[in-house]
């Protein structure tokens, strides 16, 4: 290729102007002076690049800067940083050259923009590192995100000319990544762009194919556009505001992953468009006109009612306020059709940086983008995750939409949709997530891990006894209950590999065995453990007790050094072992109720047995014995598929713990009846109640209540004394399994 030097200087010289032109609005004074320099210094140094399409390298950075102003609504610090984004990666100017020119916040955003270059440590990534340092510099300055994403955005848009590998490995970092980024970020016009990008270069077939459809059926969707919106029209020009109605169509992706999800043709995606009212109103009218026109709307087409979305009383998390509704065309076609400001529209495509924009006006609408960034910064305090579990857990955080729910006294809370009465409990504060046993959901008592809906109520109950589990990591889904359960375990797990250290040392001491290293070898293949961590653990936990010791010291191995292998997940048979060596005794039925700790087992949530049921124990692969009542739902099933794995078990003493159980009670409606029924209960027989609700039929009445019992002599008591209230007709237990949630059954 021959390059005219001449020519490429002056379209240098063009796109600079270009660029300077559309910043003027945001511009302050000596701002076009320092632009000139950022362009100056990366010119110079990006001066013998060029890019694999062939162009001059400055074109990228210009360019970048440019969707920084032009899409984002950036200014003067982003389109400097945005100039200066690739230099310190690829060319001998340093931070500190920039800094001396620029200062440190400019400076800041730069590095933050900078990759992180060398070795990166087993099981991690250079992407993932990378990702989590620009993440970092978040909680500092949001912009580093804005900026990377006006630079993903152009190297989408010139992905062309890069080889098939790096298309296929940039447009899935992509869309896994930078498309829900921006999303979150409420940057909707850059979002849709991205996924049509990754669509074009990833499945290029399809993505022509549809957005052909799109256009050969342009002309009859217009004809039927200017139909439905022609009555509308007529009406809101009565309202005497400035408007505008346009169609929007859907993007290709989205028309692409619908056709995908729901497995139909293209022909078949009924929401090809949503029609957009946009009014220019007065800020503090905004509600009211909306509310106006969304009422045209509905008097001339009929309205699915499940399908109102009001964003404008409630705006999304990521800023979003709009009020949709879907309605019924005269052709018996549904048609979505979204009403809100100039002001609503242009947060909603441009996002973040229209909030500031408008942020005199309007204060409390950023807060909610705010509350976001804080918990992202939360999330970043967490420097002992790993970079790739960080970006899971990030993403985990950015896929999510909301759901809005209150506290007791009625403030509201959001967290991640998918949360469950434990993500809630952690919301509110460690301790209370620690000790969470189970929580009120609009006065309902709901296990810990009850999947939460818009508008919920919760109480969350606690009790001092509560301690997290292992299982709790798969109950929440928000990064701040997660992180803070592990850390709870990781405390948990490192106060007992102490104990068990320090009780080792005095026991062995104690044998008169010397605690040397082949010792230690010798122990760790006698008690098949994989490291000394473990069998500190072990000792810890009191799975090793002193007996084990003597029985230890007493074995003679043929081959001290020879260690038996051992796996990860111990077989059933291993475990039964080590249930009888725990216990000092061999037999083969497990004790439970009276020392938890000694062998460690979970109670089913399937059936929620207390002390006094008939019950077994199962082994499960991954989470120890589960206890069930020999009257669980899934006893038969266990007992008939996998008898080898089941287990003996009897309670011994009653435990000082008690056990939540649900009481349904039956009977005739009167004036004072709950009153008595509470009174028995909490009065009478002193038992904890954790909720009490009843309906009311046509003179029947039906009640559950929640309550802490010791074992079922208890319970029985308790029925017989209830079933003596005058009014009641029956009295049953009932497990958790006919309320509602449904649990795993191992
Ligand atoms: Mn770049």
């Amino acid at each position: 290729m021959v390059i005219d030097a001449v020519e490429e200087k002056r379209e240098i010289i063009a796109r600079y102007r270009r660029l300077l032109r559309q910043a003027k609005p945001v511009l302050n004074e000596g701002d076009a002076k320092l632009i000139k320099r950022a362009f100056t210094m990366a010119m110079e140094a990006h001066k013998d690049m060029r890019r694999k399409s062939g162009e001059p390298y400055i074109f990228h950075p210009l360019s970048v800067a440019e969707i920084c102003v032009q899409e984002i609504g950036l200014g003067t610090t982003s389109i400097i940083a945005a100039l200066l984004h690739d230099v310190v990666e690829d060319t001998d100017i340093q931070l500190i050259d920039i800094e001396r020119i620029f200062g440190k916040k400019t400076t800041k955003i730069v590095d933050g923009l900078t990759k992180i270059k060398g070795a990166f440590e087993y099981g991690s990534s250079a992407q993932a590192e990378n990702f989590r340092k620009m993440l970092f510099t978040l909680s500092e300055d949001v912009r580093v995100i804005l900026i990377k994403l006006a630079d993903r955005l152009h190297n989408m848009r010139t992905l062309e000319s890069m080889p098939r590998n790096k298309q296929l490995r940039i447009s899935s970092e992509t869309i896994y990544l930078y498309a829900p980024l921006a999303h979150r970020l409420g940057l909707n016009a850059i979002k849709t762009e991205l996924e049509d990008l990754y669509l074009r270069f990833t499945e290029e077939s399809v993505y022509y194919e549809i957005a052909n459809k799109i256009d050969e059926s342009r002309a009859s969707r217009n004809k039927f556009i200017k139909q439905f919106v022609q009555p509308l029209k007529d009406e809101v020009d009565k309202l005497n505001i400035e408007y505008e109605i346009k169609s929007r169509p859907k993007s290709i992706f989205s028309i692409y992953s619908k056709m995908e999800k729901q497995n139909i043709p293209f022909e078949e995606v009924y929401d090809l468009f949503a029609i957009r009212v946009i009014l220019d109103t007065p800020i503090e009218q905004e509600k009211s006109f909306c509310w106006q026109v969304y009422s045209i709307v509905t008097d001339y087409y009929t309205p699915n009612p499940d399908r109102l979305r009001d964003w404008i009383s409630t705006p999304k998390g990521n800023g979003y306020e709009s009020l949709h509704t879907t309605v019924m065309a005269k052709n018996g076609q549904w048609v979505e059709v979204q009403i809100r400001t100039r002001r609503m529209d242009e947060i909603a495509e441009k996002g973040y940086a229209a909030h500031w924009k408008y942020k005199d006006n309007i204060s409390n609408h950023e807060s909610n983008l705010e509350k976001w960034l804080v918990r992202v910064r939360d999330l970043l305090e967490k420097q002992d995750l790993s970079a790739l579990e960080f970006v899971d857990d990030f993403r985990g955080n950015l896929f999510n939409e909301e759901v809005f729910v209150f506290t007791p006294k009625g403030e509201l809370k959001t967290l991640p949709n998918g949360a469950t009465a434990l993500d809630f409990a952690f919301d509110i504060h460690t301790d209370i997530g620690a000790k969470c046993i189970g929580a009120k959901v609009n006065q309902k008592l709901v296990p810990i891990n009850h999947l939460l809906k818009n508008g919920d109520q919760i109480e969350i109950l606690t009790s001092s006894k509560q301690k997290p589990n292992e299982d709790w990591l798969r109950f929440v889904i928000s990064p701040k209950a997660k992180s803070k359960i592990k850390e709870l375990l990781k405390e948990n797990k490192r106060y007992l590999v102490d104990e068990g250290k320090e009780i080792l040392a005095r026991k062995l001491k104690q044998l008169k065995i010397d605690g040397n290293s082949r010792v230690f070898e010798q122990m760790r293949a006698y008690f098949n453990v994989p490291s000394q961590f473990e069998l500190h653990f072990r000792v810890g936990k009191g799975l090793i007790t002193v007996n084990d010791l003597k029985r230890f010291k007493e074995f003679k191995p043929s081959s001290p050094l020879k260690t038996k292998p051992h796996s990860e997940v111990p077989d059933v048979k291993t475990i039964e072992q080590e249930i009888n060596r725990a216990k000092g005794r061999h037999e083969d039925t497990l004790l439970i109720g009276e020392d938890m700790d000694v062998v460690e087992y979970k109670l089913a949530k399937c059936c929620t047995p207390i002390p006094g049921d008939d019950v077994f124990g199962f082994v499960t692969v991954n989470e120890g014995i589960k206890i069930h009542r020999t009257t669980c739902p899934n006893a038969t099933e266990l007992l008939a598929n996998h008898g080898n794995r089941v287990i003996k078990a009897k309670w011994t003493s009653q435990h000082e713990v008690a056990f939540l159980t649900g009481l349904k009670v039956v009977g005739t409606d009167r004036v004072g009846l709950i009153n008595d029924v509470s009174r028995v209960i909490s009065e009478e027989l002193k038992v904890n109640m954790s909720s009490l609700s009843f309906k009311s039929d046509q003179g029947i009445f039906n009640g559950e209540i929640m309550l802490y019992v010791n074992d079922t002599r208890h319970l029985e008591m308790l029925i017989k004394k209830l079933e003596k209230v005058e009014g009641v007709v029956e009295v049953a237990r009932f497990d958790s399994r006919n309320t509602g949630p449904v649990y795993s059954t191992e």
